[in-house]
């Protein structure tokens, strides 16, 4: 990490930058209102510090062996002095700012109405972002794949659906990419990337992902420690993408028998990334849980740990929903979910919410 004096010039930056590249390393240029900061993308032992630190403008040099640098407190502290929390932008709306931001929609997109009315239902509830799936993740091959595997023609017929969805009734909105085949398409339509749990560790597609320079919301693998997650993270910050909103998602149960949860909503993950991370962690109680039942009060439970808000999976008649109806609720009780969290989330200081 290459630290710039604070009245480093625009030549000094960009000669460290250049340095950087003759050593086989990326450079990732943090400008923040007092100083500029110069991130090391790859192996930093091939760096000569004691070089570094007597160019130009280099206020001090030195090798920095966490994993997930990049995005990591420190760092984000170094280039932006005020919060240390990074507030990640989608049109109008601001994830990890000093409210709380709520995600809802169904687990699935089945038709054109179903998710116009699923919009109109969560935005009355007071959502502010429309998800829906589309190349949905499932652990059958027999089971409901997502219109998105009917073809190309099905799969843009839906993501206009989404989109229209969400302008309608003036919601950004989300979808997963499931494989790198799908990411041109789905960036045209979408204003948020979902990276699911299950491909946290595909390393391609992150880095593809990160290259559409859009926000991505990045989910939690159910077996994956913190470390590793936001250790995956960084490929994407790597890429010069930092607008990536870190989601908790439950991970593998432990025991014999029934353990009547979908997932162990890992709670403390919550607080312990954000000592460790500038950027947003949301919450999923709807995977975490699998109990529409859990969802009210695991979603108050997520706000008073401190994520910056929740992914709900909602629809009008969950028993009607093709995917997921067990853990979906309806919008209104997302409605009540919503005024609740907003409550709780004014009584958590910002010191907990990692400010
Ligand atoms: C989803 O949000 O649609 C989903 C499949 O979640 P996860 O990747 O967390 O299982
Ligand atoms: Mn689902």
């Amino acid at each position: 990490m290459i630290i710039m004096k604070a009245g480093a010039t625009e030549e000094e930056v960009a000669n460290v930058v250049k340095e950087t590249k003759k050593f086989g390393l990326k450079a990732d240029v943090s400008r923040g209102e007092f100083r500029t900061v110069i991130g090391l993308v790859g192996d930093e032992r091939k760096i000569p510090f004691s070089h570094f630190a007597v160019l130009p403008g280099v206020k001090e040099a030195m090798m920095v062996e966490t994993p997930y640098k990049l995005i990591s407190k420190e760092y984000g502290k170094l280039f932006d002095e005020e919060s240390g929390c990074r507030i990640v932008k989608v049109g109008n709306i601001s994830i990890g700012g000093d409210k709380p931001v709520f995600i809802a929609g169904p687990c699935a997109v089945e038709s054109k109405q179903q998710i116009f009315k699923i919009a109109e239902g969560i935005k009355k509830a007071g959502a502010h972002i429309l998800r829906g799936g589309i190349f949905k993740p499932r652990s059958s091959v027999h089971s409901f794949q997502g219109l998105g595997a009917e073809g190309q023609g099905e799969a843009e017929e839906a993501l206009s659906w989404l989109r229209e969805a969400g302008e309608n009734y003036e919601m950004p909105v989300i979808t997963e990419v499931r494989g790198e085949t799908q990411v041109d398409l789905t960036a045209k339509y979408v204003d948020i990337l979902q990276i699911g749990a299950r491909n946290m560790y595909d390393q391609d597609l992150l880095t593809m992902v990160a290259r559409k320079n859009k926000p991505i919301l990045f989910k939690r693998h159910f077996g994956a420690g913190v470390e590793e997650f936001l250790s995956f993270a960084e490929y994407i910050a790597a890429e010069g993408n930092k607008d990536v909103i870190l989601c908790e998602r439950g991970i593998i149960p432990v025991g014999k028998g029934k353990s009547y949860t979908r997932y162990t909503f890992d709670l403390a993950a919550i607080p312990a990334i954000q000592k460790e991370t500038y950027l947003p962690i949301f919450a999923d109680p709807s995977h975490a849980t699998g109990r529409r039942d859990l969802v009210h009060n695991m979603s108050c439970a997520a706000i008073a740990a401190g994520a910056s808000g929740l992914m709900i999976e909602t629809h009008y008649d969950p028993a009607e929903a093709w995917v997921d109806g067990q853990q979906m609720i309806t919008p209104d009780e997302l409605k009540d979910v919503i005024d609740t969290c907003n409550r709780i989330f004014g009584l958590i200081s910002p010191a907990s919410k990692g400010k």
